[in-house]
Order: C-alpha cells, then structure tokens, then sequence
C-alpha cells in the first residue's frame, strides 16, 4: 500500500525515443518541477545526453536503460527515430521496446521515493502491466491535439465509414458533420483497411493500454479545441488532462538556455530584421523524408516567390542530407539561406522577423507557431498531420494549405504551386487574415498557462487528485 504525503510528488516520465515525443516531454517536465516534484526520467543511453543537456538547468533524474539489442534491420547503436536509416523501420523499432519492460520495472521497484504517477508514451503501452504492477497510475502521452485523437477515434469506431470509398472521396464525419474527411488522412489500421498484421495488432495493443490508463496528457488547452476536448472527455477518454502550450514552460532567452554564441542563421535574421524584409521559416519537423525531386521543386517555389527564406532541411528518402540545383544558393544568397543543422526553432519562429512557417504541421510545430504568433502554410506529410493541417486551416484558422498536383493529402506539390502559396501567405490578403487570427491565439495561449489559467489549473487538478488518492490508498 502507497501512503505518501502531498510533499512527496515524484512523477516518472518515459518519453519515445523521436524529437517531436521528447520535446514536450522534457517540456512538461519543467512544469512539474515548478510544482515542487521530484521528476525521474527513462531513456536509453543514446538519448540520455541529449535529455540531460536539455535539462541541465534542473534537478531532474535521469535514467538509462539498455536499448534491445539484434532487432531486425536496426543498425547497432541506433536509439532515436533520427537516427533510424529509414522511417520504414518505425514498427520494429517502436515495437522492440517492450522489450525493455523487465529493466523497467526492475528500476522503478528501486526507486526510492514512491511515485506518484507515471506519464509514458502512447507507444509504450506496455508500460501500463508495470504500472499496474506496482500500483501507479499511468497517464499517456501521445504528443497530438485533442482534435486528432478524437477524429482517430470516432473514425475507428465508425467501422464502416469508409466502405464503398476511395481513397480521396471526402466523407462526412457523422459526430461533427461541418467536418469531412478521406481516407488517405488515417493510418490504415484507423481507416479499417488494415486489422490483421502485426503492425495493426501493436496498434490496438497500445489503444486498449490507453483506454485502460488512469487519462491522458495533452499537449494542448481546452479554449483552443474546445469542442474536440468535451467530445473526447465524455464519449471516449480517459479524460484527456490539457496542459499546454508545453513550450511556454521556459522562455527562449539566450543567456538561459541556449549558448552565448548566436548561430549564423539568427544572426542572419538580425540582418533581415534591420532591412525589414519580412522572412519564411521553411521546415518539415525532426524525422520527415523528402524525395530529391520534391526538394528541387521546393527550391523553385522560393526561388520564384521572391519572399525571404530560412530553409531547415534535415534528411531526405535515402537518410542523407539532399543536394540541391548546385547554382541554387548562390543565386538565391540575398534572399534566402539553407540549414542542415539542428536549430532551436523556437528561437527561429519568435524572430520578429519571421512572419509565416512553411510545415508538415507536426503537433509541437504548430503550437509554437501558434505561441510565437506565426500563421502557417501547412504541408503535411505522414501520421496525423494531415489532421493537423486540416486543424490549422479549417477549424481554427490560422493557415493556408499547399496544393498537391493529384489533390491528395500527400501528393507531390509543384514549385508553380508552393510559389503562389508562398505569396498569398507572405503577401496576399489571406495571410492578413490568418496572421491576424494566430496572434489572438497566440495571445490566449500566453494567458492559459498562467497561474490561474486553465492548463495551469489542470496541472493541478491532476496533481491534487493522484496525491490524494496514494495517500488515501
Ligand atoms: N526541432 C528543432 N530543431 C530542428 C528540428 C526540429 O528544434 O532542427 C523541434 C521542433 O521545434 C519541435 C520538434 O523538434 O519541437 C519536432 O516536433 P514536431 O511535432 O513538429 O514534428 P516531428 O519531428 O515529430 O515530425
């Protein structure tokens, strides 16, 4: 039997080894701190530097356990999404984990402070058997907006929805019937192609985990879903506790948290600044593959547009760095500029400067292009983003879309088409509206993790309940 007292709050956090799960992880970890936890960390030794170089500034525990070793197709020493060759390998990776269970449990029987609660990833589902274990609740972590997880749900559970349908047919969503969707946006275990493979049966593995965990962390605040946070608290759950912007947990100050030294391409904004050319932030996220013959059309849309451009470009289909047009960023010098490092992109898109976001709408990317008040033009890739995109342009308005060439979600878009989307974001009257949009959201965003604010609260509520039910159990 657990007795603590409410001094004695000690959460346990294991985040997916991806940037994008990671993030707002350490993020939120930063919160509890800041409510007086005690916060203990799992990863792999791989990805231990990076967390604890995140951290540095804290107190936070930090441990490692050993990544499975011989899993088909992972190369040695390979512990991160970022690191894998290709994104291919993303179901023996995630699902390899599971091996990892008995060093969990080994370790959290010996930690010495009780914990309180436990916040494991979505694909950690079968953190919820130790959990259960040991008698801790589980709280998932899946790192999507409410609006995503309550889509994905009632598609599921919708099973013939898409019968009869091609992949593009827009259907309406019957539970909020404003809303189409096609099945092309879901992963096909949600869009009932497929049930059968293994893949599929890991999926339903980690949603049944879920369904039965003590709720959810979102990454997100009730006044900007609010329709998606009710629906899924009272038809779906576990409830679904929104504490975010996770990102507003520390500010960007150089002094703080990054190194004295500005890197060029702030120093390049600077410049940009000082002439007043308005710049777009161009990048796809932490894993996304691009092929080479996207990439070329990319450069020729900017190139075209004649808008200012910052372009993050990490790996494309082959998992190197791509080269583009050789004449390419000679002749586009004094407009634009291409990164092929890890930047802080927080510290890119709350450049004063920097007035529109070119994004595969990964969840994290959105919010801080909410927080920093930066409208998007979305162009969504894989997994939910989609969704994401659909979110940002038609729910709450802050975006334009890119337009593929087939008009499917993840088509191939032609530079004549990013051109002309680059303008009438950068320049035209839509991207008026949807700047002016994204700064009122952005200004509720700073408002709702406040003390007083409903992500503030909901961090408490959480934490009030779970303190008193181990120290009532
Ligand atoms: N990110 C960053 N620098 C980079 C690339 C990515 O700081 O060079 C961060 C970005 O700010 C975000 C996360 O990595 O917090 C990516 O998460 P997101 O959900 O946007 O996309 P994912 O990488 O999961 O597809």
């Amino acid at each position: 039997m657990a007795t603590t007292s409410p001094s004695s709050l000690h959460v346990v956090l294991f985040p997916f080894m991806a940037k994008g799960h990671t993030i707002p992880i350490l993020e939120l970890a930063r919160l509890l701190l800041s409510r007086n936890a005690t916060v203990t960390i799992f990863t792999t030794p791989a990805n231990h530097p990076y967390i604890s170089t995140s951290l540095s500034d804290t107190s936070t525990s930090i441990i490692s356990l050993p990544f499975p070793k011989n899993i088909p197709g992972i190369p040695p020493g390979v512990e991160n999404m970022d690191k894998l060759p290709s994104l291919s390998l993303f179901f023996p990776f995630a699902s390899s984990t599971k091996l990892m269970q008995p060093d969990f449990e080994k370790a959290v029987q010996s930690l010495k402070t009780p914990v309180t609660f436990m916040i494991t990833d979505g694909f950690f589902g079968w953190t919820l058997e130790s959990a259960n274990k040991f008698n801790i609740p589980r709280l998932v972590c899946y790192g999507m907006s409410n609006f995503a997880i309550t889509i994905i749900g009632v598609v599921y559970f919708n099973k013939h929805l898409f019968e009869g349908k091609s992949e593009n047919d827009l259907v309406i969503v019957p539970e909020f019937p404003w809303l189409t969707v096609t099945r092309d946006e879901f992963d096909d275990v949600f869009s009932g192609r497929d049930s059968n493979s293994p893949y599929a049966k890991w999926i339903v593995d980690n949603v049944l985990a879920t369904s039965k965990s003590y709720g959810l962390v979102t990454n997100s605040f009730p006044e900007l879903e609010p329709v998606f946070v009710e629906y899924w608290n009272s038809k779906l759950g576990p409830k679904s506790w929104s504490m975010g912007p996770l990102c507003l947990s520390y500010k960007v100050t150089r002094t703080e948290f990054l190194s004295s030294k500005k890197p060029s391409w702030i120093v390049w904004l600077d410049k940009k600044l000082q002439f007043g050319c308005p710049v777009l932030y161009v990048a796809f996220g932490s894993q996304s593959e691009i092929s080479e013959d996207q990439i070329d059309e990319i450069s020729i849309g900017l190139e075209k547009s004649e808008v200012s451009f910052l372009w993050v470009m990490r790996r494309s289909e082959n998992g190197v760095h791509p080269t583009m047009d050789a004449g390419f960023e000679e002749r586009v010098k004094e407009k634009g500029i291409v990164v092929r490092e890890w930047v802080n992109q927080r510290e890119i898109l709350e450049h004063e400067i920097v007035k529109g976001f070119v994004s595969h709408c990964g969840w994290n990317s959105v919010l801080e292009s909410i927080c920093a008040g930066v409208p998007i033009l979305a162009w969504p890739l894989s997994a939910e983003q989609p969704l994401n995109a659909k979110f940002v342009v038609d729910e709450i308005k802050i975006g334009v879309r890119v337009e593929t060439c087939d008009g499917t979600v993840n088509g191939f878009v032609k530079g004549e088409s990013l051109e002309k989307k680059v303008k009438e974001l950068m320049e035209g009257e839509k991207g008026k509206e949807v700047r002016k949009t994204v700064a009122e959201i952005s200004r509720t965003a700073a408002k709702v993790v406040e003390e007083g604010g409903s992500s503030w609260q909901s961090l408490n509520e959480l934490i009030d309940e779970l303190q008193n039910k181990s120290v009532t159990s």
